[in-house]
């Protein structure tokens, strides 16, 4: 794509708070739980195109959730800072899991309180990926057993300055 994004240090931890703040404020009735490792390293990329994804994501869990709390998890794997959202909605079928992240794909016009555009995935895709990170989504799509939302970014390996 033709995004930029900056090439800062990113505190995962930090903006996984701000997004998770953020989303506490617009739905004040819904439960957000964050689990955030101690000591994550650092990502390199663009921490407010970061908390924009993770804001979609938590959108989505709102708005196609169940009623368990959300959960975020933060933490190392390997050479990549993971981060996910989970929640307890109806899921996603195995045919649409990559589907979700094309633009303007919805799942049907009864999905969710408000209609959306469709948009927030696959700006969440491109924003990662221009971030040289990666995005999917898994759901065991029965007995609306929820959806985790997954995203990688790898460490960065230079020292801050
Ligand atoms: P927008 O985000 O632009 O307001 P949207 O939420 O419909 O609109 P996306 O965020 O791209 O668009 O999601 C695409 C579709 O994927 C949604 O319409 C919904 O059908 C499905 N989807 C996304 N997240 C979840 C989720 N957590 N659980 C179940 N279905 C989901
Ligand atoms: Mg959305």
């Amino acid at each position: 794509g033709n995004i930029q994004p900056k090439r800062d240090w990113v505190d995962v931890s930090d903006v996984v708070q701000m997004a998770a703040e953020r989303t506490r404020k617009y739905f004040p009735d819904r439960a957000i739980e964050t689990s955030i490792a101690q000591d994550l390293p650092l990502v390199s990329g663009d921490s407010v195109l970061l908390g924009q994804v993770l804001f979609n994501l938590l959108d989505n869990a709102v708005k196609y959730g169940g009623q368990e709390p959300i959960q975020v998890f933060a933490r190392r794997d390997g050479r990549d800072v993971l981060v996910s959202v989970t929640d307890s909605g109806r899921g996603i079928p195995p045919e649409d899991l990559d589907r979700i992240f094309e633009k303007f794909y919805r799942r049907g016009k009864t999905d969710g309180r408000a209609a959306g555009t469709g948009l927030g995935l696959s700006i969440a895709r491109s924003f990662i990926e221009a971030m040289g990170g990666r995005i999917h989504a898994e759901s065991p799509a029965v007995k609306k057993r929820g959806t985790r939302m997954v995203i990688r970014l790898p460490v960065t390996t230079q020292e801050k300055p």
